[in-house]
């Protein structure tokens, strides 16, 4: 039997396979949920599947999914134990951008997952995952690189890796900023371990009075 939170991600890529929610049902091949574990601790969110993406129903598998994998195995990270989706399930066609309906018609399938996956850190790729997930936030331009903690969660905004493809300068940066990421989850790991180590002393029993008056018997 699936334990309960990957039980709950099938069901929710279940109604995206089957979702006519927007115009991009139409003209999509299949709709591209997502892959990874539901125990997964990062989570990557695109902006939309691309023609690769369409026709094998799943993300990042095309050129920029290529960028994408080196990327995350340069800081030790692998794909499959990494949680990967899009803003929008649908191929835009042409790849053009999602338009804000199609983004908001699509929003409970990636809030559904993240509140499943419940993930420590979700890299964030581009603008269109950056204005879904940040609200108000400034441009990709100001924030890459940068965390941004909501709540109980670690954001980090990250140049799209289809960018960076034609562009040396904007591949670098990302490059670098990877290695930022991995700072910051080698920080909240030690910090993990440190309040752990905590916890554990506050629950150190404390010596039983009885042991130490037996010392005056
Ligand atoms: N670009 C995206 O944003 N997502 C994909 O899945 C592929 C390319």
């Amino acid at each position: 039997m699936l334990p309960a939170a990957d039980s709950a991600l099938a069901v929710v890529h279940e109604h995206i396979l089957s979702c006519t929610a927007c115009p991009l049902h139409i003209r999509r091949t299949q709709a591209v949920p997502g892959t990874g574990p539901a125990s997964a601790r990062i989570m990557v969110v695109g902006e939309g599947p691309g023609e690769t993406e369409d026709r094998l129903g799943k993300p990042f598998v095309g050129a920029a999914g290529n960028v994408l994998t080196r990327l995350l195995e340069s800081i030790g990270l692998s794909r499959e134990d990494t949680f990967i989706t899009n803003v929008v399930k649908c191929r835009p066609p042409g790849n053009r951008d999602p338009e804000p309906s199609e983004v908001e018609a699509c929003s409970e399938f990636l809030d559904a997952q993240v509140e499943i996956v419940r993930p420590d850190v979700i890299l964030i790729l581009g603008r269109h995952a950056l204005a879904r997930l940040l609200p108000g936030s400034p441009g990709i331009t100001q924030v890459h690189g940068r965390k941004v903690i909501r709540g109980e969660r670690l954001y980090v905004p990250l140049y799209h890796p289809a960018a960076a493809l034609y562009n040396g300068s904007l591949m670098r940066t990302l490059e670098e900023d990877m290695l930022k990421v991995r700072g910051y989850l080698d920080a909240a790991e030690a910090e993990r371990r440190h309040a752990a180590a905590e916890a554990a002393v506050d629950e150190t029993p404390e010596v039983d009075p009885r042991h130490q008056l037996s010392l005056f018997d």
